[in-house]
């Protein structure tokens, strides 16, 4: 057990912190997606959906994005396996339409570099680079 064990999920979630995006996602602000909790590292999404929405969340239970933006941990685009919850027509965009969105505000954040932002989304640096150069390029 470590030390952080005691201290509730919402305040650990609290303490690292999110930025609300414009569509209503909550990009988590920490560049890794994980955090180690009760001797498990285990990814946010499923630590935000038990923090705010189920906290009897079962090992064996998934936790999804319903808005499909992997740095998201707003309680309300998450669903559990098995819960029926379709993509809200907003986010019904593509896979690339997404991507560079979700990099370009995180840039402008000016909390990340490029190479943070190819590990956090997990593209190689060229990739982030030329979507940065393309500001211009339709969304
Ligand atoms: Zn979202």
């Amino acid at each position: 057990m470590g030390y952080l064990d005691n201290i509730p999920l919402d305040v650990l979630l609290r303490a690292r912190g999110w930025r609300v995006c414009n569509d209503g996602c909550w990009n988590w602000k920490p560049k890794s997606l994980q955090m180690m909790i009760g001797g498990t590292r285990q990814n946010v999404a499923r630590l935000a959906y038990k923090a705010w929405v189920w906290p009897e969340l079962g090992d064996n239970e998934q936790v999804r994005r319903v808005c499909q933006n992997r740095r998201c941990i707003n309680p309300e685009h998450l669903a559990r396996s098995g819960e029926a919850r379709p993509i809200p027509e907003q986010f019904q965009k593509t896979k690339e339409a997404r991507l560079n969105r979700g990099i370009r505000e995180d840039y402008a954040t000016g909390w990340y570099g490029v190479s943070d932002l190819a590990g956090m989304y997990r593209v190689p640096v060229a990739k982030v680079e030329k979507i940065l150069r393309n500001k211009g390029e339709e969304l």
